[in-house]
């Protein structure tokens, strides 16, 4: 196992410190999921692939990991999308998307499962579990009744309140400890003149009009938002986790409230480290569904042929603790990337056949590898560590002309090692690493783009390079790529429109 250190930005303590285990070599890490509404947005991602990389980190650290992160199917009262309190699902069932969808049940599992697939499109590992909050709900009924035998909550005509005042420490979190005014920031917004504070937050709504409600000791209802993560955090992980994470959006009240409850359930901490990711941005403004400024995976993917391991590079180019603005250019920048390293592999592919030779990179390979785990290991730095790691390109380019199968090997392993960590370079069954650019430059474009290409051949044998230059545009934008090598062009599809 490294003897590193991990050290991330920590929100309880407002520093940065390293990670530490309550069980040396076992993570144990929580991070908030989707709410399945509709799909989930390229800035959602942004937030679940800052726990992809811890969770990539931390393996390559040589830690287990035991990793949760849960899939929200209840409606909640949100006042996060100025809608004035309107519950999720059913905003979503009212959609005009909503209208393929027999009930919320059936609208939940379908985004669900899109989410699960954009997920994998990404490349993130899968959690140990993804629980949903509409299976735990015997588990939450029980923490709402510990909660109020623990005199921590109350019953009213409406629900069931967290009493703030009851939690000495309320705020510790997010540093919002003006009790008269944290009612106005609640996403969970409930007006009730039966609370004893506006600042308490619902554990249970009563609504036997609610589209999805529970039988329980206060009648027909649902659960609020906040009880489900403390209590499949703490079933699937234990009282006390190593880290939890989320969007910045959440410190505030989301976890604050899960501190409240959990550690009232149980007496002791109940996350020793927090993580929050930046929100990504279109234009300066945060992306989101209501301000309509998203884009999805599937957006990028299906409708504009975006290599979704180029979006995963794009959405990692800028460590998680700063604003990261979404530009089509961010997305080109990481396309030029990974065709380096796809043709790096390439190479290095080719020579494998030589004789071979001495290792001439490996060690320098290897000191890159480390270069870009101690960025990782620094605050999840990964624009040091893409650079890093893209300076070891650099290493097998230089050699690629002379390097036998020996260097060959090493620029292989380099490659696998940094797709582990990095997570944009997928594993193949029969080798290290992707060959999808081998593949796609070995397509078979259409015969107009053949001819356009012959043609362009032509026009640079007799050097007239701006009728080259032009036909070399016309064939990209019929969606192809050239590439001269000494057995002819090569062709592939292009994946990001300019
Ligand atoms: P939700 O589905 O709204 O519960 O959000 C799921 C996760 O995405 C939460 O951790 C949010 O904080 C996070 N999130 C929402 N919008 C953004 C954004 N624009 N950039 C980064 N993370 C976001
Ligand atoms: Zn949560």
């Amino acid at each position: 196992m490294s003897q590193r250190e991990f050290r991330l930005y920590d929100t309880l303590t407002r520093s940065v410190k390293p990670l530490v285990l309550a069980e040396p070599g076992h993570l144990r890490f929580y991070s908030c999921g989707p709410t399945v509404y509709s799909y989930a947005h390229i800035g959602n991602f942004r937030t679940f692939l800052t726990a992809d990389l811890v969770v990539r980190t931390a393996q390559a650290l040589g830690w287990r990991v035991s990793y949760v992160s849960n899939i929200t199917d209840v409606g909640h009262l949100t006042s996060d999308d100025q809608d004035g309190g309107e519950d999720r699902m059913e905003k979503g069932l009212k959609s005009k998307e909503g209208e393929a969808f027999v009930n919320v049940w059936d609208l939940a599992d379908y985004y669900a499962d899109c989410f699960k697939e954009d997920w994998a499109r990404l490349n993130l590992r899968r959690p140990l579990v993804w629980p949903r909050a509409t299976q735990h709900m015997r588990e939450q009924i029980l923490a709402v009744e510990h909660l109020i035998e623990r005199g921590n909550a109350y019953e009213t005509p409406t629900g069931v309140y967290f009493s703030v005042a009851s939690f000495p420490e309320y705020g510790k979190l997010s540093g919002n400890k003006d009790r008269e005014n944290l009612f106005q920031a609640v996403r969970n917004v409930v007006q009730d003149d039966n609370k004893r504070e506006p600042a308490d937050f619902a554990l249970w709504k009563k609504d036997d009009k609610h589209l999805m409600q529970w039988y329980s000791p206060w009648g027909w209802g649902f659960p609020g938002w906040h009880i489900e993560c403390s209590v499949m955090a703490m079933q699937y992980l234990g009282e006390t986790i190593d880290l939890h994470a989320g969007g910045e959006d959440l410190v505030f009240p989301h976890h604050e409230c899960e501190v409240a409850q959990s550690e009232c359930l149980t007496g002791k901490p109940f996350a020793n480290h927090w993580i929050h990711t930046r929100f990504l941005q279109v234009d300066g403004a945060k992306m989101s569904k209501s301000l309509g400024n998203f884009f999805t995976v599937r957006d990028l993917v299906e409708g504009k042929g975006v290599d979704p391991l180029a979006l995963r590079y794009a959405l990692i180019s800028v460590p998680y603790g700063k604003p990261l603005n979404f530009t089509m250019q961010t997305l080109r920048d990481a396309t030029k990337n990974l065709e380096r390293y796809r043709e790096c592999e390439r190479l290095a592919i080719l020579a494998l056949d030589r004789p071979d030779g001495a290792d001439t990179i490996g060690a320098e390979l290897d000191a890159l590898f480390d270069a870009t785990l101690d960025a990782m290991c620094d605050d999840l730095n990964t624009s040091v560590a893409l650079a890093k790691a893209l300076e070891g390109t650099g290493v097998v380019f230089r050699e690629s002309a002379s390097m036998g199968a020996a260097s060959a090997r090493s620029a292989l392993r380099f490659l696998a090692r940094i797709g582990d960590l990095l997570g944009f370079l997928v594993p193949r069954g029969d080798g290290p690493v992707e060959t999808a650019a081998v593949a796609a430059f070995e397509d078979e474009p259409p015969a107009l783009v053949i001819e356009m290409s012959e043609r362009r051949l032509e026009a640079k044998r007799v050097k007239d390079f701006a009728l080259a230059d032009r036909l070399r545009l016309e064939i990209e934008e019929a969606g192809w790529e050239v590439r001269d090598t000494p057995e002819g062009p090569q062709f592939k599809r292009r994946m990001v429109p300019l």
